[in-house]
């Protein structure tokens, strides 16, 4: 991969999320960046998964060719309802639908701007939770391929959203749940022939990220209208930066960007003078 492109930041669960930032060939602790000043400079390219560079995607972070070609970027990824791989039946490309699709997933509840029913790889669990900045989750069933999750959480999300009202995520912590009763009740809704997959696993993971101060009302900055965003970090949240003066970045939506990344440690450069 490209060094000068913008990339999800990587997480570790700790008492309070660990994330790391690797760009222009540099990795940062990005915890340890709050409370100075960080920029980040487009340079007015983007680079798509399969290496073409080009002024601005076509759509949903990939160029024409991948979005209208490549596997991971069929219907399935979108909706995993519609995944057909375990039917050996190929969408775009069988063997990267297989390997992609023929692997435990699990479905799960989360809480991060109220509960949201959601699935992921199991291989990727806490790390989605992190990336979604859920603050609790409960897996609620463990499934052998992709379709089965998507089978389950089209008959859960006639209850509950599958959707991160991510405003109100950014906006401080969430009421806790009680999620052990809520997947009692859901249960019952998973279809019958998949309720053997409902997991006995109760326990609730928690998450904690590092904010020392949320934004009161949301203000999304996005590199292609701005060309830069410049700010004091005030905490990390999901894959968003929050920056001061009630400003976010989501790092996610700009995967692919091209750009600087700088640091100004501002109570160095006041010691200075
Ligand atoms: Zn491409």
């Amino acid at each position: 991969m490209h060094s000068e492109s913008i990339k999800k930041m990587s997480t570790s669960l700790d008492e309070t999320v660990k994330y790391y930032f690797s760009i222009n060939n540099k990795e940062y602790f990005v915890n340890d960046l709050i409370g100075s000043r960080i920029n980040i400079k487009w340079r007015g390219k983007v680079l798509c998964q399969c290496g073409r560079e080009m002024k601005k995607f076509y759509r949903s972070g990939f160029c024409y060719t991948c979005f209208w070609e490549s596997p991971q970027a069929s219907q399935s990824i979108f909706k995993p309802e519609l995944c057909t791989a375990h039917l050996n039946i190929e969408e775009r490309d069988l063997a990267w639908e297989k390997e992609f699709q023929l692997a435990p997933h699990y479905v799960y509840l989360a809480n991060s701007s109220g509960i949201k029913v959601g699935i992921t790889r199991k291989t990727q669990g806490v790390t989605r939770w992190m990336d979604q900045g859920a603050s609790q989750a409960i897996i609620l069933a463990e499934v052998p391929n992709r379709r089965f999750s998507g089978d389950i959480e089209v008959s859960i999300k006639e209850h509950v959203s599958d959707k991160t009202n991510w405003r109100k995520m950014l906006s401080g912590e969430p009421n806790e749940i009680d999620l052990l009763s809520i997947k009692k009740e859901l249960s019952l809704y998973v279809p019958e022939d998949l309720k053997q997959f409902i997991s006995d696993d109760d326990a609730i993971t928690k998450i904690k990220y590092p904010v020392s101060q949320y934004p009161k009302k949301v203000k999304s900055l996005k590199l292609d209208k701005l060309g830069s965003v410049n700010g004091i970090l005030k905490g990390i949240k999901g894959q968003y930066l929050i920056l001061e003066n009630d400003q976010v970045f989501n790092v996610r939506s700009h995967e692919g960007y091209v750009a600087e990344f700088s640091v100004e440690n501002d109570s160095l450069q006041s010691s200075l003078f």
